[in-house]
C-alpha cells in the first residue's frame, strides 16, 4: 500500500477526541499513512509561547496534505486566530464546504446537495482592526480584484470539473457598493468566460432565507469570507449540525483538510463528540491522496451506520460516544473486507 506523508493536527477542544476517532477509521480502511504529527493551540503556549509553532507551518508546507481537529485562539491572548493565520500564511485562498445530506439523519430536507466556496483570506478577517480613541473600534473590510478573481475561477473550474451546473455568487454589494461591487464585478467577469455554466447572484440576507425555504435551489455559492463562513453553519444547519460539516482549505501549494466546527469547548473531554465531520474531512483527504478505493468504503460505512441509525451521538438525539462510534465504522469496514 502507498505511503504519504501527511501532516496531523489534532487541534484542542473535542480535537483529540475526534482525530483518534478518525484515524480508527482510516485504519480500518487499509490505509498506511505516514503522519508528521504537529502542535499547535492554547495547551502549546506556556511552552513554545505562541499557539502556531513556526514547525506547524513548515510541517504543512513540506508535506502538502494535513488534516487538522479544530484549533480556539484564547480570547484575549493577544494572539491573531491560528485558523486565520495558517490560512494566510500557507495562502490556503479557497474554503470549500460541501453541504450533503446523510440519509437516515434526521433533518429539516432531504437530499441536500451544495458546495460553499467560501473566499479564505481577506475581507474583514484581514486582521485590520483598530480602536479610535477608547468608544469605538474600527476593523477594514479589505476585497481585492485579485483575490475576488481568484476565488470566482476556483468555483467556476470546480464547477466544471465536479458536474456542478450553476453558480450563485453571495454579496451585499447594494450597500457595500465598493468593496462587495468589486467582488460581484469580478465574478460576474470571470463567469463569462464559463458559458456552459449557469450563473446569477444574490444578496446575502436574501440568501440565508432561500436557504432555508428552498435549499434546494442552490448547487454552487461562491462567497466572501465572511458570508461564507456564516451561510456554511447556517447549511450544516440545514443538514443536521455542525457534527455532519467538512471542510477544505485549498492553496496553490498545501490542502489542508478539516471539519467545519469549533474546538466545542462544553462538550469537550465527555465522549460526547460526533466526529462524522472530521471523518468526512478525511474521506476528502484520501481521494486526494489517490486513495479513493478506501475514502468509498469509509463513506459507504458512514451511509450504513446512518441508515440503520441506532448508534448515533448526542447531537442527533442518541446516547453514543465518540469511542464507540468510531469502533462501530471501523468494524462495519473491517467488515466490508
Ligand atoms: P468557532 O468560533 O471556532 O466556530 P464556536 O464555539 O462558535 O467555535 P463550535 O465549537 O463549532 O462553535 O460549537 C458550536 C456548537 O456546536 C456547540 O454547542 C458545540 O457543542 C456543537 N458542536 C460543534 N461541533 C460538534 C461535534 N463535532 N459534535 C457535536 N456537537 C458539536
Amino acid at each position: 500500500m502507498k505511503t504519504d506523508r501527511v501532516t496531523l493536527i489534532q487541534g484542542d477542544g473535542i480535537g483529540p477526541e475526534i482525530t483518534a476517532a478518525t484515524l480508527e477509521v482510516i485504519e480500518a480502511a487499509g490505509v498506511k499513512i505516514n503522519w508528521e504529527k504537529v502542535e499547535a493551540g492554547q495547551d502549546v503556549i506556556a511552552e513554545q509561547g505562541t499557539p502556531l509553532p513556526d514547525s506547524v507551518i513548515q510541517s504543512l508546507k513540506k508535506n502538502g496534505t494535513g488534516l487538522k481537529g479544530p484549533l480556539t485562539t484564547p480570547v484575549g491572548s493577544g494572539f491573531r486566530s491560528i485558523n486565520v493565520t495558517l490560512r494566510q500564511e500557507l495562502t490556503l485562498f479557497a474554503n470549500l464546504r460541501p453541504v450533503k445530506s446523510l440519509p437516515g439523519v434526521s433533518s429539516l430536507f432531504r437530499d441536500i446537495d451544495l458546495v460553499i466556496v467560501r473566499e479564505n483570506t481577506e475581507d474583514l478577517y484581514s486582521g485590520v482592526e483598530h480602536m479610535v480613541g477608547s468608544d469605538a473600534a474600527e476593523s477594514i473590510k479589505i476585497i481585492t480584484r485579485r483575490a475576488s478573481e481568484r476565488i470566482a475561477r476556483f468555483a467556476f473550474d470546480y464547477a466544471l470539473k465536479y458536474g456542478r451546473k450553476k453558480v450563485t455568487a453571495v454579496h451585499k454589494a447594494n450597500i457595500l457598493k465598493l468593496s462587495d461591487g468589486l467582488f460581484l464585478d469580478s465574478v460576474r467577469l470571470v463567469a463569462k468566460e464559463y458559458p456552459r455554466i449557469e450563473f446569477n447572484d444574490v444578496i446575502v440576507d436574501n440568501a440565508a432565507m432561500q436557504l432555508v425555504i428552498n435549499p434546494h435551489q442552490f448547487d454552487l455559492l461562491v462567497a466572501p469570507n465572511l458570508y461564507g463562513d456564516i451561510l456554511s453553519d447556517l447549511c450544516a444547519g440545514l443538514i443536521g449540525g455542525l457534527g455532519l460539516a467538512p471542510g477544505i482549505n485549498i492553496g496553490e501549494k498545501v490542502s489542508l483538510f478539516e471539519p467545519v466546527h469549533g474546538s466545542a469547548p462544553d462538550i469537550a473531554g465527555k465522549d460526547l463528540a460526533n466526529p462524522t465531520a472530521m471523518i468526512l474531512s478525511a474521506i476528502f483527504m484520501l481521494h486526494h491522496l489517490g486513495e479513493g478505493n478506501a475514502a468509498d468504503r469509509i463513506e459507504k460505512a458512514l451511509a450504513e451506520h446512518y441508515k440503520e441509525g441506532k448508534l448515533l451521538t448526542a447531537d442527533l438525539g442518541g446516547n453514543t460516544g465518540t469511542r464507540k462510534m468510531a469502533s462501530a465504522l471501523a468494524e462495519r469496514i473491517a467488515k466490508m473486507g
